[in-house]
């Protein structure tokens, strides 16, 4: 299976997205996840995208189509992935499709998580809060000022996503505000019906 998440910073993505690949054994892409992991190992894509990420800005379009175009060719990808975070922009969701069609690949769903934007602020300082009570390093991106830029990002450059796939007539979405177990389970359905 192959598989779109959308929705804005906060919207449970990354939550939903772990419960599918532990239900289907195919890998969760994320291009933030990737994106970190580059910043963190100094590579050259991760130097040039540390401050734009901090910031809470969108890297190139040409970054990251980059990053999936080699991502999705590889083993653990074969059998299907559901992407995180990709794509983010219109140009991001043509450039898919483009490579989609090169690898002769095609998408099964494209769901989108519908969240009441009031709730996300509050989702990001809880994801921050137990991060720290975990003992883990809280994201860099993940405070009110930069999370403010990420939402302007999400209206601007990403909620014309939906709109793209909503006029190919491949755009489900589920509501994303209610409990954890209840969204994967309208997802589970989404993805069956
Ligand atoms: P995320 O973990 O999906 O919230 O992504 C964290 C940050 O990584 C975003 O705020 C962007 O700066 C960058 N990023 C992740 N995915 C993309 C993408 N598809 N296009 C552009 N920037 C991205």
């Amino acid at each position: 299976m192959r598989l779109i998440l959308l929705g804005p910073p906060g919207a449970g993505k990354g939550t939903q997205a772990a419960r599918l690949v532990e239900k289907h054994g195919i890998p969760q892409l994320s291009t933030g996840d990737m994106l970190r992991a580059a910043v963190k190992a100094g590579t050259p894509v991760g130097l040039q995208a540390k401050a734009v990420m901090e910031s809470g800005g969108l890297v190139s379009d040409e970054i990251v189509v980059g990053i999936i175009a080699d991502r999705i060719q590889e083993a653990d990808a074969r059998k299907g992935f559901i992407l995180d975070g990709f794509p983010r922009t219109v140009a991001q969701a043509q450039a898919l499709d483009a490579m989609l069609a090169k690898n002769a690949m095609k998408l099964d769903a494209i769901v989108e998580l519908k969240v009441d934007e009031n709730a996300l602020l509050a989702r990001i300082e809880k994801r921050a809060r137990e991060t720290l009570e975990a003992g883990g390093t809280v994201r860099a991106d993940d405070n009110p000022e930069a999370f403010k830029k990420r939402l302007d990002a999400y209206r601007a450059q990403t909620a014309p996503v939906s709109g793209y796939y909503a006029g190919k007539g491949a755009l489900k979405t589920v509501d994303g505000m209610a409990p954890i177990d209840a969204v994967t389970k309208a997802l589970d359905a989404a993805l069956a019906g």
